[in-house]
């Protein structure tokens, strides 16, 4: 099986430098054995003009039925001559793609001692390869090379040139053109695809095959239209493992979201509640009151329930007297992105220490949620069905049971104040519910109640005559077994 890769040049940027870059000298011809086979190096030709690398790879067949999994396709227990006799020799496969990584691996990582600044150069590169079995046609050929900036060329090879009635074969001679690339990519697209379009790996995909794909992968995957087909097919359909590797390319994808994408979701977050606030959205004021009541109850040790993507944990992480924060969230990909705001994997131990994100569902009580002295609610209940809160309820007042709980909630009669909102909707397309400040009252003083609390009342952000304020919040304080308001206050009582 042969592959070439060809480039231009001309007496300033030599064609040569391919040589350079793939670590093999034109005028030396290289050879090693590899565990099925031997893999050679040759260049038919090499100008400053124009310069052309191929790589041989002789197949052993025998070898490669020794080591397992050389059987004939689809592995018939009766196909024995199969096993002898097949495609493998000819055909580009995972077998080309494992050489190309044995013999061209500091290439493909993009390394050059010799010459430092190639590896990053765009040069125009021409890949060909006379055989490729392609599952999915010339079409899925396209489908997966041109979103990565190569023109393609697949022709389908007839089955036998000499009757051409027969038919086309599922091979098809391949020929890839691109202006866009540095070689380090071409070799790495070819990695991962050359085994994609046979979809028969020689051996047997275990989980290490998955770094191997992301680290590959890395530049070009997470963004690639056919990433689910490349990804389950490369790593032999095995689902489990199909499924890590998409987390993780997911995972990729919003830590490749850079900071202002960050600030953008953020931005997106705020105008959407808060569309004709300015110069402080209402989301800063709700931090700073919630902040403000937290260390007026003296809290150390702090939920906050519902952390969406984790502002508020940041800001209580400018105060050193907030010891231990707890962000809880039900979606991972709020705390993802949560986790990269706060640079959870660049902050020193001592910060890290003192934060902490948990996924989970506030509609069922948590062990790891006791023992803390505050826990926030911030925008949270209205994004629960009515008939679940309850359930909230119980898991936080019942079993959390912190000393001080601060929930905030629209105040739906403030509505009529934004402009940009039409009657009779409510701020955000998730709110199940909003309350008047009347409803909320009741159903802040009934939970007071059922679980030996004490409601008060604040007003958030500017606070209209007729409506009320745009953000109300409740500050419960629970009640000490002595009627004592604070921790301190109950001890001198008990030991009075
Ligand atoms: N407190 C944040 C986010 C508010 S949006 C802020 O003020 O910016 C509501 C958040 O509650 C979302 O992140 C949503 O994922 C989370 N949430 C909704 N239902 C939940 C549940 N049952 N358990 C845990 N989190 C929930």
């Amino acid at each position: 099986m042969f592959l070439t890769i060809s480039t231009n040049g001309n007496e300033q940027n030599p064609a040569t430098d391919l040589g350079f870059l793939l670590h093999k000298h034109p005028d030396n011809p290289f050879s090693v054995n590899l565990s099925y086979g031997t893999a050679h190096v040759l260049y038919p030709e090499a100008s400053a003009e124009r310069c052309t690398a191929a790589l041989l790879l002789e197949v052993d067949a025998v070898a490669l039925v020794r080591r397992g999994k050389g059987k004939g396709r689809g592995g018939a227990p009766d196909a024995a001559l199969a096993q002898y006799v097949n495609d493998r020799p000819y055909a580009a496969s995972s077998l080309l793609a494992v050489a190309l990584s044995a013999v061209f691996s500091s290439a493909m990582k993009g390394q050059c001692r010799a010459k430092p600044e190639l590896p990053d150069q765009v040069r125009p590169l021409r890949v060909e390869v006379p055989a490729v079995p392609a599952r999915g046609g010339a079409g899925l050929v396209r489908n997966l090379f041109e979103p990565l900036g190569w023109t393609v060329t697949a022709e389908p090879v007839a089955l036998d040139a000499e009757f051409p009635d027969w038919g086309d074969s599922r091979y098809v001679r391949l020929r890839l053109e691109s202006e866009t690339l540095t070689l380090a990519e071409a070799l790495r697209h070819l990695y991962v695809l050359l085994p994609v379009l046979d979809d028969a790996k020689h051996y047997w995909v275990a989980s290490d095959e998955v770094d191997k794909l992301l680290r590959a992968g890395d530049g070009w995957l997470p963004a690639h239209p056919e990433q689910k087909l490349i990804t389950s097919r490369y790593l032999s359909r095995r689902w489990s493992l199909t499924r890590e590797a998409m987390e993780r390319l997911e995972l990729v994808r919003l830590a490749e979201a850079d900071d202002s994408e960050v600030e953008e979701i953020d931005n997106a977050v705020e105008e959407e509640t808060e569309a004709e606030e300015k110069p402080t959205p209402l989301a800063v004021q709700r931090r700073d009151a919630i902040v403000a009541a937290l260390q007026a109850s003296g809290a150390a040790r702090v939920l906050d329930l519902g952390c969406g993507q984790g502002q508020l944990v940041q800001a209580l992480l400018k105060d050193p007297g907030f010891a231990e924060i707890v962000g809880v969230d039900v979606s991972m990909r709020a705390l993802t992105i949560a986790s990269r705001r706060l640079r959870l994997d660049r902050m020193g131990e001592r910060q890290a220490g003192r934060v902490k994100l948990l996924q989970g569902s506030l509609a069922y009580t948590d062990k790891r949620l006791k023992g803390y002295d505050a826990a926030v609610l911030c925008e949270v209940v209205e994004h629960l069905d009515l008939p679940r809160l309850p359930a909230l309820e119980y898991a936080v007042f019942g079993a959390a049971r912190p000393r001080t709980v601060l929930v905030t909630t629209p105040n739906v009669e403030y509505n009529v104040r934004w402009e940009s909102l039409p009657a009779g909707h409510s701020r955000h397309s998730d709110h199940r519910f909003e309350w008047t400040r009347e409803e909320f009252r009741t159903w802040a003083g009934a939970v007071a109640e059922r679980h030996g609390y004490e409601a008060e009342f604040v007003a958030v952000g500017a606070d209209d005559p007729e409506v009320g304020a745009p953000t109300q919040m409740a500050v419960f304080t629970r009640r000490t077994e002595t009627g004592a308001e604070t921790a301190s206050e109950e001890k001198e009582a008990k030991a009075a």
